[in-house]
């Protein structure tokens, strides 16, 4: 079930988390500590292990930068990757004079918005996504964190089609100062290298597109961002590695300037910074 001691432990202390509801460090502590546990919860989550579920899903809750975010099999599991993001991000809002309105677009557990208001208050944090499990996932988490986040069920893929009201910011101008998006962008050949863990338990509408147009969620992004971005602000995306360049192609196409592709700490392309002109 798992491949060395050190999955174990991991399992281990967050069993015993599970069942004590104290921290890892307790059990550190106070190895020779007795706990009461009914022999069917410690069955069932065993059982799960070893069906490979990932333990964010087991126990309900996922390490993201400073955060224990509250996770399930309707959310992707926070990555590292999208902690460069926020990382990214916060440097850029913490320059920000005004107060700034942020868009995070399919939000999912909600890491990206509660973390930046976590790091960043003060200014608006808002948050779409298609699904009503995600977002009552995303209003636990900010709940967790005392975050006030604006979330809305939005399909971004028919925003065109959406009153623009329900779209827009509560500011003068309608516009945002930053827009943000994570979307699901692994492509249907890609899954056969994929890992169970992954393919059988995160939801496959937060990851997969198709071959056939595998930037059709950065296609629509860009263009909502190039009518409700100011300019000056910003897009910040996630992507996959391989399409670098044809998704900066696409961002300079649907009107955004200054495209910047960024490396993440594997070395790979993985994020897409663009700006609103400036007329
Ligand atoms: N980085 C995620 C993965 O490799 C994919 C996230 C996404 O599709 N947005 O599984």
């Amino acid at each position: 079930m798992f491949s060395d001691s050190s999955e174990r432990l991991v399992f281990a202390r967050r069993l015993f988390s599970a069942i004590t509801g104290r921290g890892n460090q307790d059990m550190v502590l106070n190895p020779g500590r007795e706990v009461a546990a009914s022999g069917q919860f410690v069955d069932s989550v065993i059982e799960r292990a070893r069906r490979n579920e990932p333990l964010e899903y087991i126990f309900n809750s996922a390490q993201f930068l400073d955060f224990d975010f509250v996770t399930n099999g309707k959310v992707l599991i926070p990555r590292p990757e999208t902690e460069e993001l926020v990382m990214m991000v916060r440097n850029h809002l913490d320059k920000l004079e005004r107060a700034a309105h942020v868009l995070d677009i399919g939000t999912g557990s909600g890491c990206i918005p509660v973390s930046l208001a976590s790091y960043v208050p003060g200014y608006r944090y808002y948050a779409f996504d298609i699904s009503d499990s995600a977002l009552e996932t995303a209003h636990q988490n900010a709940e967790k964190y005392n975050c006030e986040v604006d979330f809305r069920k939005v399909d971004i893929l028919g925003w065109e089609s959406a009153i623009p009201g329900s779209l827009s910011p509560k500011n003068n101008d309608g516009l945002y100062d930053v827009i943000i998006s994570n979307p699901p962008y692994v492509m249907d050949s890609e899954k056969k290298d994929m890992q169970s863990n992954v393919l059988d338990y995160e939801p496959h509408n937060a990851l997969f597109v198709p071959d056939a147009d595998p930037l059709v969620f950065y296609r629509s992004i860009s263009r909502f961002a190039a009518r409700f971005l100011r300019p000056g602000g910003r897009l910040y995306f996630e992507i996959n590695e391989k399409l670098g360049k044809e998704t900066a192609t696409l961002m300079e196409d649907c009107g955004m300037c200054n495209v910047l592709i960024i490396k993440d700490l594997f070395s790979k392309d993985r994020f897409a910074v663009a700006e609103m002109p400036s007329i």
